[in-house]
This record gives structure tokens, C-alpha cells and sequence, in this order.
């Protein structure tokens, strides 16, 4: 899964170093992407559209050679009539409903629409459907989803099928089918309890742009809304909501350094924050330090939690504006 930019990490490193891994199904969610990462990968890899065709941009996805994933009616019968258009077959996927409310063909719609010759000029590549609950391992609904799904396989003899996301590749292999759709999982972000031994693979620190003292009654950054009882040292960190990281963190979050958190005190601004480095002796940074937002000392999920959200959303906002540097680690290879 490479969409919204690789989760935020940037999909032309991120799906070229997948690619070189032998990876050869790469799934976005719209056109767009699906675009721009067939310029990337070039021929020879199936890109796969999560959110279908948009209505008129069926013949731009089949000149392209994209794969949408049909999920409702109206996109089925569309793709349907682009393959009838060029008098030939097209490829698909088809997304099922198994129990998420949110994407896919309902179960019960299925055999009439198979008997209606609704599949005829589509060559169907994968089956797939979505768990609710995958970061829940004793979720009922996950066995629940699994055998509404294998009741809509049979509709489709020989066709492969993948149900699991990240979540679900943590699940028992039952889960695990023809295909597991990993997203988050590949950037070392836990999807559940069930996956806490993976090691992050992503880290993010912010270089300090000016270093100053304030004494009680000074307030620091728009609306004042901190203001000190005591004196404080603080540092002016030159990453701001522009660049992904959250409003919801002012007053909530913190940068760290050698392990030390240096809360982040009044509102996040644009393009910088003020974090107190009170707490660290004098000398130990300087003007141009940088302190880690993401990192060893401070996981995705603990700033996702301070945020009020989950670790995708602090990933997939990660700004253009961030320099992002890859980092061949050989001892993550086997
Ligand atoms: C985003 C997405 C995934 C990947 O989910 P992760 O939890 O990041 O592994 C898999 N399948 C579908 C349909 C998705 O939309």
C-alpha cells in the first residue's frame, strides 16, 4: 500500500525500494496516484486504484493500464462498458462488503449480478475485502468478516483473494489468503497489540532556529497562550502545523532530546513551535541543534496519543516541506 504518498514518507523511494524488493502489486487510492507512481515504477507492476474510477476517467485508467477496484454498482457497470467500448476484456478487482459498511458490493447483491453476465468483459485479477477490527486480534467481527468473505469466494471460483491489511497480516494465516495488503505495518508502525515487536522504521527531527530566556508574566506564541510562572529557557523548533505536525499537540506534545521530553508550550504556529528546554543544563543545545519529534525517545503512536489520533494520520500529514533522507539500513535486510 503506497497510498497518500507512502503514508506520508514519499512514494517514489518508498515504491521503487518495494519494487527492488520483488514487490509487484502496488495498491493507491485515486487516479492521481495512480498516475504518478506508474511514471515511477514504469511496465511490469500492477497498480491497483483503492477508490475506482472516477465517471469519464474510465478510458484515461484503461489506456493508463491501472486496475480500479470496483465497489459499487455504478462503477461496475461503467468499467464494464469501457471493456465492451474497446471490444475486449478489461482487469478488475472487486471489493466486497463483508461487514465494514464502507466500501464493496454487498454479499447478497452478488449472485444476481453474476447471473446477469455483470462480470462478462472483466478479466477479475483479486477479490478483496476490508477489516474493521484488525487492530482488535479477539474482535469477533474479524472470523465474522472472514466467513461472510469465503461464502462470496465460491461465487468466484479461482480467483485470489486478500482480506488482511497490516492488522490482519498479524492475524492467524487464516487471514492471510493470496495476498496481504500491508500499509503501515511496512514503516514499523504497530497496527495493534498483536504486532508491538515491529522497530520503527521512521524519524523526524527539527533543526532550532532561536534559543531564549522569559521570565514570569512573558507569554510565548500566538494568543499568549502560555504563559510563565518561572523563568524559562525555550527553543524556537522550525516545524509547524504547515508541515503536519498537529495544532492539538501546543500545550500537549514535546520534542525530546537525549531521551529528555521538552514539552511544547502555547500554540503551534505555521512554520515553527517553542518547546521549554528548562529542564536540560545550559550548553546542552545550541542554536542549530536539531531534537528528535520522532524517533527513538518518542514513538508514532505516543505523539499520535497526545495528538488525540492514530499513527497514520501524524504519518500521512507529514509535509512536502520536510527533507526526507533514505536510509539503506543493510542489518533491516535478511
Ligand atoms: C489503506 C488500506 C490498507 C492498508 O492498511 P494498513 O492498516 O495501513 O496496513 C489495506 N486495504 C485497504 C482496502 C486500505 O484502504
Amino acid at each position: 500500500m503506497v497510498k497518500a504518498n507512502a503514508y506520508g514518507l514519499g512514494a517514489n523511494r518508498v515504491a521503487r525500494a518495494l519494487a527492488d524488493e520483488g514487490c509487484r502489486h502496488f495498491f493507491v487510492a485515486t487516479l492521481g496516484e495512480a498516475l504518478e507512481l506508474s511514471g515511477i515504477l514504469g511496465a511490469g507492476f500492477d497498480i491497483l486504484v483503492l477508490n475506482g474510477v472516477d465517471p469519464g476517467a474510465e478510458q484515461a485508467c484503461a489506456d493508463a493500464e491501472l486496475i480500479p477496484v470496483l465497489n459499487s454498482r455504478i462503477g461496475l457497470r461503467n468499467w464494464q462498458r469501457e471493456a465492451e467500448r474497446r471490444g475486449g476484456q478489461l482487469p478488475a478487482v472487486l471489493q466486497i462488503d463483508s461487514g465494514m459498511s464502507r466500501l464493496g458490493l454487498p454479499l447478497d447483491a452478488l449472485p444476481a449480478l453474476t447471473a446477469d453476465g455483470a462480470f462478462r468483459h472483466l478479466s477479475l485479477r483479486l477479490l478483496i475485502t476490508h477489516l474493521a477490527c484488525s487492530d482488535e486480534p479477539d474482535h469477533p467481527a474479524n472470523s465474522q468478516q472472514l466467513n461472510r468473505f469465503e461464502e462470496a469466494r465460491r461465487l468466484f471460483p479461482g480467483v485470489p483473494a486478500s482480506i488482511a491489511n497490516s492488522g490482519g497480516a498479524f492475524l492467524p494465516s487464516a487471514f492471510h489468503l493470496d495476498m496481504v495488503r500491508t500499509g503501515i505495518a511496512l514503516f514499523g508502525v504497530a497496527p495493534g497489540p498483536h504486532a508491538a515487536h515491529l522497530r520503527p522504521a521512521v524519524s523526524l527531527s527539527a533543526r532550532i532556529l532561536q534559543i531564549r530566556e522569559i521570565g514570569p508574566g512573558d507569554g510565548v506564541g500566538y494568543g499568549l497562550e502560555h504563559v510563565a510562572r518561572e523563568p524559562q529557557r525555550l527553543a524556537t523548533l522550525g516545524i509547524g502545523y504547515a508541515d503536519g505536525w498537529c495544532r492539538r499537540l501546543g500545550g500537549a506534545g514535546a520534542a525530546r532530546h537525549a531521551g529528555q521530553r521538552l514539552p511544547i508550550v502555547g500554540r503551534i504556529s505555521m512554520d515553527s513551535m517553542v518547546v521549554d528546554i528548562s529542564g536540560l543544563h545550559r550548553g546542552a543545545l545550541s542554536e542549530d541543534s536539531h531534537v528528535e519529534l520522532l524517533g527513538p525517545s518518542q514513538s508514532v503512536a505516543e505523539v499520535a496519543r497526545d495528538a488525540g489520533t492514530i499513527g497514520y494520520e501524524i504519518l500521512t500529514r507529514l509535509g512536502p516541506r520536510l527533507s526526507r533522507t533514505y536510509v539503506d539500513a543493510p542489518e533491516c535486510r535478511r
